[in-house]
């Protein structure tokens, strides 16, 4: 595609590249908004200009959870097929991030040589993203309520989706079994993804129906709606008792669905011919993240084949199920920053009887101040389990109160706010076969990645 550039872009690219250099050069660290932001100062349209100059357009993935793996798979699968793109994948997923990905993405002249342009973009600011770039295909992963969304937000939050979605009629790939995301962008061009059945013994796990840990609503009656099935939080097979709304069938779904602790197996419904995948990630969570992508793959005319190998060659991200062996010890990292994110872990790790578990939650900014989300993850799951459970950060005493609530037998928690030395004991206290499941918040994830590094062990994000 030809390119549009204006003089003034070419020289906001100019300049953006040698301050990332320098950024770089003098170890300012990531250095992945300042650049960007320098280039929006010079030229305005300087992201829309890159933007548009690759062949098969912009794809964007947005959601409460799931963005960063849900792209990270959907890349895995880009790669298979023999892809080049653009992606902002530190996650900077604000207009500055996405502006200095195309930045650096580009060469000194400002050329994009990229089949594709992939951008992670937070919820609030994919109608900012859309006014200036042109987005083909909008993903929608669910829509939880967090920690700060007491008082509506979620509808707040739905309305910018629906109006990003809208300012460039996008595609939109929605998740058909959250009733929060499936009934949105109702008068564009939709296609659907959700969870068919599971296999017989984790059906048998399954909550039952009505238990749903998470109310939502029909849109056309504002009647709470019912389930047939629920998976978790509010998603499952849903339907309005009063008129007849309804989960709409998926076009890209996954049948038979088996988690173990380390990864996932299902079969992968696309146009209605079924295939075998394995996802090298725990959790239902985790599927419907492979569910996203495969979507938007399928949408971009990848084949079955690249679809089921970028599934099985995907490797983790920064901190997202990331697996770790020191000195022969296996230790596995899960994020956890809202209830359903960590309900989820805790269910992967309750799979793996020889588990043992650190917990450290921070409270700063970065990880959201108020903390009162742990009252509503399910920490109840591990009072059936026999795991050894050490708690930590700023707020260990919090989570050691939470522990005992969620009714962990006492004996099996232990309490050091140091972190450093919760997971040194973490680690030598893993005997043979078993694992160290560790769940921090993100600034928690941040001081590992530290921990780690002087252990010499480098996460993916590093
Ligand atoms: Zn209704």
């Amino acid at each position: 595609m030809a390119d549009n550039l204006s003089a003034a872009d070419r020289l906001a690219v100019l300049a953006a590249k040698l301050a990332a250099g320098s950024i770089r050069r003098l170890n300012l660290g990531l250095g992945s908004n300042l650049p960007g932001r320098i280039a929006r100062k010079l030229s305005p349209t300087v992201l829309k200009n890159l933007s548009a100059q690759s062949d098969k357009g912009v794809i964007a993935v947005t959601g409460t959870n799931g963005k960063s793996t849900t792209s990270g798979i959907l890349s895995s699968i880009m790669r298979s097929a023999g892809f080049t793109f653009a992606h902002n994948r530190q996650g900077a997923n604000l207009v500055t991030g996405i502006t200095a990905t195309m930045v650096e993405t580009a060469d000194w002249t400002g050329k994009i040589r990229a089949d594709l342009c992939l951008f992670e973009i937070d919820e609030a600011a994919l109608p900012l993203v859309a006014r200036e770039v042109q987005i083909g295909t909008i993903v929608v992963t669910n829509l939880f309520r967090d920690q700060l969304d007491r008082f509506g937000e979620l509808d707040t939050t739905s309305r910018l989706i629906t109006s990003g979605i809208d300012i460039n009629k996008s595609q939109a790939i929605l998740n058909a079994d959250d009733p929060n995301v499936a009934q949105m962008a109702v008068d564009g061009k939709r296609t659907f993804f959700g969870i068919e059945s599971l296999n017989a013994s984790e059906a048998d796990a399954a909550p039952a129906a009505q238990s749903q840990s998470e109310l939502a609503y029909c849109s056309k009656c504002q009647e709470e709606v019912n389930y047939s099935r629920v998976y978790y939080g509010q998603l499952g097979h849903w339907y309005c008792p009063k008129c007849q709304h309804k989960r709409p069938v998926p076009t890209v779904s996954a049948n038979n669905v088996a988690v173990s602790a380390t990864s996932s197996h299902f079969n992968l419904i696309l146009d209605g011919r079924e295939f075998e995948c394995i996802l090298p990630l725990p959790g239902l969570f985790n599927v419907y993240n492979a569910l996203a992508a495969a979507a938007a793959a399928h949408s971009l005319g990848i084949s079955y084949l690249a679809i089921q190998s970028g599934l099985k060659d995907y490797s983790t991200l920064f901190g997202r199920s990331e697996k770790i062996v020191i000195d022969g010890k296996t230790i596995m990292v899960q994020l956890i920053k809202n209830p359903a994110g960590a309900s989820q872990a805790v269910a992967s790790c309750v799979k793996d009887e020889k588990a043992r578990l650190l917990i450290a939650i921070n409270d700063n900014l970065a990880d959201g101040r108020d903390i009162s989300w742990l009252w509503d993850a399910d920490f109840e799951q591990l009072a059936r389990g026999k795991a050894p459970i050490i708690v930590s950060g700023q707020r260990a005493q919090d989570m050691a109160v939470r522990m005992k609530y969620a009714g962990v037998d006492q004996s099996l928690i232990s309490t050091d706010p140091h972190l450093a030395n919760a997971l040194k004991h973490g680690i030598d206290s893993l005997g043979p076969g078993e694992t160290l499941w560790l769940m921090p918040t993100y600034t928690c994830l941040l001081e590992l990645q530290k921990i780690f590094k002087s252990m010499g062990h480098a996460m993916s994000g590093t």
